[in-house]
């Protein structure tokens, strides 16, 4: 195992003491302690010092979903994630992984989701699919694995909508500072009309906004996976194109956790852009709403994504912008800072332990009967919004700065 030393040193932390089990997602779905945080500690522990093949511990380091409750809920401040990553990479390294689907995920993430291009063309195609129906055909004609995918994936937007956006946006009246914008890979796609409303609430509200062109994939999918060399490829591409702005901001919560923790994928080279890294509604929180928000008569429930609550312990800020809108009334649900059961590519690659994981959090969803649910990541949208059509709710699935885009004055592109 290349990394036994680091994942002893980090098990280490931990003291026993279970309060982390009641959050962790796994563990309440199958009261197995081996799939809960403090099981899986152990059997990392025993693999790193040579009692335990790793083999042993390869099923379980899958079955987490990566949520890092866990680390939120634990007293002793134990790393999971970043013990988690560094025992997927020693799986994958071992070729504990080479199954069918395991290879192909592969595949996709560095040939496909890695290169904007072979992306831009795979969705044209979804997009063709899905405007002929074919992929309801397909649906019906292939295995179980594929039936999943299909039944996730929101409408491909037409290509007009999917544009880059400019390399440069000018500030709307006095000018309050300049920030970079990260793009992302799926975001790019699914919901570069989320791109845009973060672009026009940052100019709207006085800042220059910078779209570097030579930004890419931030890696949280090859790391997720176990692909720590891809992702510190990926990293160190995006680490030197964002110029001097002060910030840079991101709206997908799995690429800022990604970003925030470049230094340990790829040393001191990643200090610079991990310490400018910020959530829209953080970095909005922060400064402070400039532009005068009317009203939006909804009832909404926000959502944390695990990659901001626990991963970038961003919680409040979301929640305080949205009850500046007039009219909006926040609800709580008991789930909100539950995993849905996105986890990266979780959802495809163990789909009954992802529907268990989003069938709970949709059973507080409905108890609350938003008229909105709003999250902050690609991946969580696209969960809640199968799981929503699942259940026939009648509630919107949006990211919040839509909310923000549709509250605001102005009504200017
Ligand atoms: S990361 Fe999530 S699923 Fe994995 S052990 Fe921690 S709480 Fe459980
Ligand atoms: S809360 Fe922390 S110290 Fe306690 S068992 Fe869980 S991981 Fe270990």
């Amino acid at each position: 195992m290349e990394h036994a030393g680091e994942i002893l040193r980090y098990s280490l932390d931990c003291v026993h003491c279970g309060l982390c089990l009641s959050s962790c997602p796994t563990y309440r779905a199958t009261g197995c302690e081996q799939s809960s945080p403090r099981g899986r500690i152990y059997l990392f522990r025993n693999a790193s010092e040579g009692r335990l093949a790793l083999e042993a511990v390869a099923e379980e380091a899958g079955l987490c979903l990566g949520c890092r409750a866990c680390e939120t809920a634990c007293p002793s401040g134990v790393q999971f994630g970043r013990m988690l990553e560094l025992v997927r990479a020693d799986v994958a390294a071992a070729g504990l992984r080479r199954d069918l689907p395991a290879r192909l995920e592969r595949f996709m993430l560095r040939s496909v989701v890695a290169r904007p291009r072979r992306l831009r063309a795979l969705f044209d195609a979804l997009r063709a699919f899905q405007g002929v129906r074919l992929d309801r055909l397909l649906r019906r004609l292939l295995p179980e694995r594929f039936e999943e995918l299909f039944s996730l994936l929101p409408p491909v937007p037409p290509r007009r909508q999917r544009r880059a956006l400019p390399e440069r946006i000018s500030a709307k009246g006095s000018r309050r500072g300049t920030v970079g914008l990260f793009t992302g890979c799926v975001m790019s796609e699914f919901y570069a009309d989320v791109n845009a409303s973060t672009a026009r609430v940052l100019t709207r509200n006085g800042f220059d906004v910078v779209v570097p062109q030579g930004q890419g994939c931030c890696g949280a999918l090859h790391a997720h996976a176990g692909d720590e060399t891809f992702a510190g490829r990926l990293g160190r591409a995006n680490a030197g194109v964002f110029g001097d702005v002060a910030a840079v901001i991101v709206n997908s919560a799995g690429c800022g956790a990604e970003l925030r923790e470049l230094p340990n994928r790829i040393g001191a080279e990643g200090d610079d852009l991990a310490g400018r890294i910020r959530d829209v509604c953080e970095f909005l929180d922060e400064v402070g709403l400039r532009e005068p928000l009317g009203r939006l008569d909804a009832r909404v429930c926000y959502d944390d994504p695990c990659h901001l609550v626990h991963g970038q312990r961003v919680s409040e800020a979301p929640r305080r912008l949205l009850q500046q809108i007039p009219g909006l009334t926040l609800l709580e649900h008991a789930e909100a800072s539950a995993c849905c059961g996105a986890a990266g590519t979780y959802n495809l690659t163990k789909p009954r332990m992802s529907g268990v994981v989003r069938d709970r959090k949709l059973d507080a969803l409905e108890a609350a009967a938003p008229d909105v649910i709003a999250t902050g990541n690609p991946g969580c949208l696209i969960q809640l919004r199968a799981g929503v059509l699942s259940r026939g709710l009648p509630a919107r699935v949006v990211h919040p700065v839509t909310l923000l885009e549709e509250a605001g004055a102005d009504p200017d592109p």
